[in-house]
């Protein structure tokens, strides 16, 4: 049997329509996966029931989460938010951490992720950030256009056997306060965290976007391969 990965979804309430982008689906069957798109619900109960099932869990990336959910106002640079979405997927992060389910947190993912076990997030990162570089790229979805440096014995320099990287960016929001039990595990030139590893068997929250990238830098998917792995496991 082939792991059963639970993805989050989007939800766009004026269509009426839940969605997930093709590439994550993509990536988890290459990887050996079995995908189960998640949608967002009001109903606990549910999103229980699917932690029952899943063997692993992919927080897809995304708008901006609530800044109510780490105690803040919103700035005038804060994007859009989907609050049933939010709740959802805080939920699902929560209950993964304490079931000690695989989790891999993909750009707005890794976001929920942190602020989902306790961390903050900067809602935008040219406002409140002195020299960041460009994190939004207006370039192809595959293509790298900024560096990453990745600390030696993390599970990310394991994973993907190097300490420096380029990286595709399409985040204005970035990691502010770690949430407890976190640590760091790449950053960019101006010191944003671009990469986060919880405890549990394999917790990876990335800023970037490996589903966007493999099939032309393989070596991206090899985040979600150890993913299905972990939940093979
Ligand atoms: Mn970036």
């Amino acid at each position: 049997m082939r792991p059963l990965i639970g993805l989050s979804m989007d939800w766009d309430e004026e269509k009426n329509v839940h969605l997930i982008g093709a590439a994550y689906v993509e990536a988890v069957e290459e990887a050996g996966g079995i995908p189960l798109p998640l949608p967002s619900t009001e109903d606990e109960e549910v999103i229980d029931e699917w932690l029952d099932l899943v063997d692993g869990l992919v927080l897809t990336g995304g708008v901006d989460p609530d800044p109510a959910h780490f105690g803040e106002e919103p700035i005038p640079a804060m994007g859009r938010i989907v609050p049933s979405r939010d709740r959802t997927e805080i939920r699902l992060a929560r209950s993964a951490l304490r079931l000690d389910l695989p989790i891999l947190a993909i750009c707005r993912g890794i976001q929920v992720l942190n602020v989902a076990a306790g961390g903050t997030l900067y809602q935008d990162l040219q406002s409140q950030v002195p020299g960041v570089i460009k994190h939004y790229q207006a370039a192809p979805r595959w293509y790298p256009t900024h560096e990453i440096e990745i600390p030696p014995g993390t599970i990310l320099a394991r994973i993907l056997g190097g300490t420096s990287f380029r990286v595709n960016s399409f985040h204005h929001q970035g990691l502010k306060g770690l949430a407890p039990g976190f640590r760091m595990s790449a950053r960019s030139g101006d010191g944003v965290v671009e990469a986060i590893e919880g405890p549990g068997r394999y917790v990876v929250g990335v800023q970037w976007h490996p589903e966007a990238m493999w099939k032309k830098y393989p070596v991206h998917l090899e985040l979600v391969t150890h993913l299905v792995r972990a939940a093979a496991g």
